[in-house]
Formats: C-alpha cells, sequence, structure tokens
C-alpha cells in the first residue's frame, strides 16, 4: 500500500518547540463531503465500506450513551438511544446501499444525500416531536461520517501519550487535562498568540500552532503528525527524511535550552549597570520549577484562575487557597509573588462556573468587575491571601480595572476582610502591598489617579492591545491586526510611564510584549524596570537586557513614538538594535 504524501500546513505559531507524534481529532463537525463517481467493480468494497462505518458509529453512539448514563443519569443517556435505533434502521441503511450501487457514488455522498432527503421530510411534519428529531439525525450523519473518515469519537479524558492533539478548539481547561495526560502538543483551527490556551501552553512547554483552518477535516486518527511550534507548521504523514530533520532539530533546541538555562547566573544589568528585575508569569505550580530553572527573580503575575478551573465546579475554599498560596510560597521564597485575583470571564474559563452566558464576555462580567458582583468568590480568595503573606513576600494584584469607583470598591473589600481576620483573632499580614493591572485604555489614561490608590501597577499589554486596537486576540482571523508596535499601544505606554511617579507607586509591565527583545529597548527607554513573562523568555530578554546601554533609550523612544506605523517602530528597533548582538559580561558578575 502506498503511503499518503506529505503535507505542509501554516499556521501562527504559539508556544515554541518540536514535536513529533500521531494525531488525534478532536472535533464535533462533520467532515466535508464530495461526490465522486465509482467504477461498476468498486461498488462492493464501498459498500463493505459503508457497513463497517455503520457498525464503528454505532457502538461508538452505544459507548457515549453508556457513559452519559454513569454520568448523569438515564433520562439524558435516552437521547442516545433514539440516535442508536435510527443508525441500526434496516429501511435507511438499505436506502443508502441502494444509493451507492445504482447511482454509482462514494458511501459519503450516499449517507449525507439520504439523510438529508429524509431530514426535509421530517421537516414538514407538522408535529414538534418529529421535527425535533432533525438534530438526531444530523447527529448521526456526524458520527457515519467521521467514522468513514476514520476519526472516532474520544473523550478527552482518554487522550494520552505521544498525541499531537488536532482540533477545532480547545478551552484553557482542556489544555491543561491533556496536558497532565501527557499528551506532546496542540495543533489547533482558532485561536491567537495570547489566548489563555496559548499562554498555558507556553508555561507547561507543550509545543503549538493555532489558526490552521480545515486540518480538522484533512487529518484522521493515527496519522503520523511533526508540529514546529516555533515555525508554525504542521507536517501530516512526513517523509523519513522530514522525521530525521526534525529529530535534529529537536536535539538542536533541547542544546539551546541548556545553554538558556546556564545563563541564569549572569546578573540582569544592562551594560551601564542599570539593574532589571525580570519576573515569571505562571499559571499553575508546575510551573514553578521553571521559573527558578530559568532564573526569574521572582513571580510578577500568579494567574490564579486556574485554580478554579482545577476545582471546577466547585469553588476553591479559603483552606484550598491557602495551601496552594502556601507551597506556591515556600517553593519560591525569598522571592517575591504578585497573585492576581480570579480574572474569570472573557473567553478565559467555563462561564458556567460563575455565571451566565453573554452575548459578548469580553466586554462583559469579567475580572474584577465579576468578584466585586461576587463577595462568595472573592472574600474567601483575600482572607487567604492575607493569611498566607505571613509566610513569604507576597502582593495582591487585580485584573481589569476601568475606573476609581471600582478601585475603592475593592480597596473597601479588602479594610472589611482584614477587620473580619482581626475581628475573628486570625492571624494575617495587614500590609500586603495592593495593586492593579493597567490593562484597558480607560485605566490607562487615568494611570496617575490609580497610582496615588496602589501601591503598585502591572501594565497587562494582552488586553491592552485588545481592547485599545478592538481586536480580539482569540481571534485568528485578526490576528496580523493584533499589532503589539502599534504606536497607538505605544503611546498609551507612554501615557502611562510619564504618569507614575516612581516614588509613589511601582510600575511593571506583565503582558507578553515584555517577553518581546525587539521591544526591550522601548520598554526600557520608558523607564520601566520590573519585567514579567513566561519563565522560557527570561534569559532571551535577559541576554538583550545586557546588551543595551539605559543612556540614549528615552530618544529612541521618542523616535519611535513620532512615527504612525508599527512596521515603521519595528524597522527603527530591528536597525538600532540588531538582534545577534553580543551579551557582555560572564556569569556571576
Ligand atoms: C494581560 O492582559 O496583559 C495579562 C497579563 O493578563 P492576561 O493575559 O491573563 O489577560
Ligand atoms: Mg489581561
Amino acid at each position: 500500500m502506498s503511503l499518503p504524501p506529505e503535507l505542509e500546513l501554516r499556521g501562527l505559531a504559539v508556544s515554541p518547540g518540536i514535536a513529533i507524534g500521531r494525531a488525534v481529532v478532536l472535533s464535533d463537525r462533520a467532515p466535508e463531503v464530495l461526490r465522486f463517481q465509482l467504477e461498476e467493480e468498486a461498488l462492493p468494497a464501498e459498500i463493505q465500506r459503508f457497513e463497517e462505518a455503520q457498525e464503528s458509529a454505532h457502538q461508538e453512539i452505544l459507548r457515549s450513551q453508556k457513559k452519559m448514563r454513569e454520568e448523569l443519569g438515564s433520562d439524558l443517556a435516552g437521547i442516545f438511544e433514539a440516535q442508536a435505533m435510527l443508525l441500526a434502521d434496516e429501511t435507511l441503511v438499505r436506502a443508502i446501499r441502494r444509493r451507492i450501487r445504482d447511482e454509482g457514488v462514494n458511501a459519503e455522498w450516499a449517507v449525507l444525500r439520504t439523510f438529508e432527503e429524509l431530514e426535509e421530510r421530517f421537516a414538514a411534519i407538522e408535529t414538534d416531536y418529529l421535527r425535533e428529531r432533525g438534530e438526531d439525525l444530523r447527529s448521526v450523519v456526524r458520527y457515519l461520517l467521521r467514522s468513514l473518515r476514520g476519526i472516532n469519537h474520544h473523550e478527552i479524558s482518554e487522550i494520552e501519550g505521544n498525541v499531537v492533539v488536532v482540533a477545532d478548539e480547545l478551552t484553557p481547561t482542556d489544555v491543561l487535562r491533556l496536558a497532565r495526560q501527557r499528551v506532546v502538543a496542540f495543533a489547533l483551527e482558532t485561536g491567537g498568540k495570547t489566548s489563555h490556551t496559548a499562554i498555558i501552553a507556553r508555561g507547561l512547554n507543550l509545543p503549538a500552532v493555532v489558526g490552521l483552518e480545515g486540518i480538522t477535516q484533512q487529518v484522521t486518527d493515527e496519522s503520523a503528525i511533526v508540529l514546529d511550534g516555533d515555525q508554525g507548521l504542521v507536517v501530516l504523514h512526513p517523509t523519513p527524511q522530514r522525521l530525521e530533520d526534525c529529530e535534529r532539530r529537536r536535539q538542536e533546541v533541547s542544546g539551546l535550552e541548556a545553554e538558556l538555562v546556564r545563563s541564569r547566573g549572569l546578573a540582569s544589568l544592562t551594560r551601564d549597570g542599570v539593574e532589571i528585575e525580570l519576573l515569571a508569569n505562571l499559571e499553575l505550580p508546575e510551573e514553578v520549577d521553571d521559573a527558578l530553572r530559568f532564573g526569574c527573580a521572582g513571580v510578577g503575575l500568579y494567574r490564579s484562575e486556574f485554580f478554579y478551573i482545577e476545582k471546577s465546579p466547585e469553588l476553591p475554599t479559603e483552606e484550598e487557597h491557602y495551601e496552594l498560596l502556601s507551597g506556591l510560597l515556600q517553593a519560591l521564597a525569598p522571592r517575591p509573588v504578585v497573585v492576581r485575583t480570579l480574572d474569570l470571564g472573557g473567553r478565559k474559563l467555563n462561564q458556567a462556573l460563575v455565571s451566565q452566558p453573554e452575548e459578548n464576555p469580553v466586554l462583559g462580567l469579567r475580572g474584577i468587575r465579576l468578584t466585586l458582583a461576587r463577595p462568595d468568590i472573592l472574600v474567601p480568595q483575600l482572607r487567604a491571601l492575607f493569611r498566607v503573606a505571613l509566610e513569604g513576600d507576597l502582593r495582591i494584584m487585580i485584573p481589569l480595572v476601568t475606573s476609581l469607583d471600582e478601585a475603592r470598591r475593592f480597596l473597601e473589600v479588602c479594610q472589611e476582610v482584614l477587620f473580619d481576620l482581626d475581628r475573628e483573632g486570625v492571624a494575617h499580614d495587614p500590609s500586603v502591598p495592593l495593586g492593579a493591572m493597567l490593562e484597558v485604555p480607560a485605566a490607562a489614561l487615568l494611570a496617575d489617579h490609580f497610582a496615588v490608590e496602589f501601591d503598585f501597577l502591572s501594565i497587562g499589554t494582552n488586553d491592552l492591545i485588545q481592547y485599545s486596537l478592538a481586536v480580539d486576540r482569540n481571534n485568528e482571523h485578526v490576528a496580523d491586526l493584533y499589532e503589539a508596535l502599534h504606536p497607538s499601544v505605544l503611546r498609551l505606554l507612554e501615557t502611562i510611564a510619564k504618569n507614575v511617579e516612581p516614588s509613589v507607586c511601582e510600575l511593571s509591565i506583565c503582558g507578553e510584549m515584555a517577553a518581546d527583545p525587539v521591544l526591550t529597548p522601548f520598554l526600557l527607554g520608558l523607564g520601566l524596570r520590573r519585567l514579567s513573562m513566561s519563565p522560557r523568555s527570561i534569559p532571551i530578554i535577559k541576554e538583550r537586557v545586557r546588551s543595551l546601554e539605559i543612556q540614549g533609550l528615552d530618544e529612541t523612544v521618542r523616535d519611535c513614538l513620532r512615527l504612525g506605523r508599527a512596521s515603521e517602530v519595528r524597522q527603527l528597533l530591528e536597525e538600532r538594535y540588531p538582534a545577534d548582538d553580543e551579551p557582555t559580561g560572564s556569569a556571576g558578575d
């Protein structure tokens, strides 16, 4: 049997690394169907192919039914019973066989046309019951077509091993579960570089490529697949030569990584001796090792929402928060750890955990808006934070603040929590520094006011770019418009930096921009001295920091701010600060 030809697919590189594995397709979509005319002698084999697919789809529906019954009881499992009956219906099966034979067409086409005709007949019947059976029909067609294409229905909990997961989209929750089941990479149709799915894949060192439109239609389960998360490349049915090349590159990358780890001992100083603190953005406790390995000076952003994902559908209790944070502080001591209160909402999590679906969730009840409306979420988290602060250098930060009223309401809740802890005689630290993220233009423009309210502020450029450019950070169709170097974004950053007086309030940056070495001269030129990023970016940015001199960077900032296009800013920065500038000094200085 001849092997299928190699096929290259290009997408958006969102998490680096190279993975080689077999594909598992997670998609509920029906595959696209084309009509093929077959030779007379091919028809018996085509009918047999249909019969085998029908049997395997039938088994799959029975498996889903069993699982549903175990998890949710018999009422809902009845849905599958109706579908299993439809699929086993002899009249229907005969009609499909006949169509293959009489019209000489492929099984997929015969299935689709036969079911379409049946659906038209159902729709014409004036009873709700039969009309609603249309959904069952569509579901059965999906099962049959996927089975004909060699795609099985997979439960996330069953996927593990040397698998590249190919899917339309995955929630951060799915990515987390799959990562823990040791899959090796993700190839997705949708998503953007700063989507939380991408962030979590990076945090867990799993290569990922997104924006691979149509990939779920092109891959079948068990196909050999190579994924290059540096170049945004996915190769189906790789040739032996390709596999060899990828293996070699994989070894090169791990050698490079060892080199990056060795730079941990180098001081994060510019050539003229200014210290730049490089901190880590973390989502999960298992990322702490990497943060330390790559030499973080602390944690500039702990995204606590992933703890809520793990505990979902329950909310974490105060004690569970305490335990998690205590472990975190101990592992990182004596370094500072900034914990962000729950930033749920937008597309980040399973909305069902706390709120109703919203028409426009990115502009909806997310971040601090949600937690202020839900003291049952905010108060236990704050109580745990103020208590555990006795164990290390802890700071508390709130997400998505847009107005001073919101800020004050949050500060009042903190006062109430502290008052209660006092009254109850519970040990706690009342002097925990409190901060806010500046990630909405409204907050950026009021930075001087926020600086008075809070002990520190951190610029969240992932959302700031999304909200100032009106570009959904999760949408691959507008990924090329999501431009960190857009002059409007740079002007907002300058407004913030200009209006936050360092002696009044500490300012840092924790969006992905902090991890882009092209931007390091601009950020340092603005006066930023604390940059927080994914752990693997720390050595790269440190190398950049060590190649720069602070003196003169303010002029670069001024020059950038005069420009009107992102491409011009990039060109200026790349020309003035070429990427291959050698780092200076040696370990320990
Ligand atoms: C940001 O918006 O820049 C940020 C760091 O927060 P998140 O990516 O979690 O939204
Ligand atoms: Mg954000």
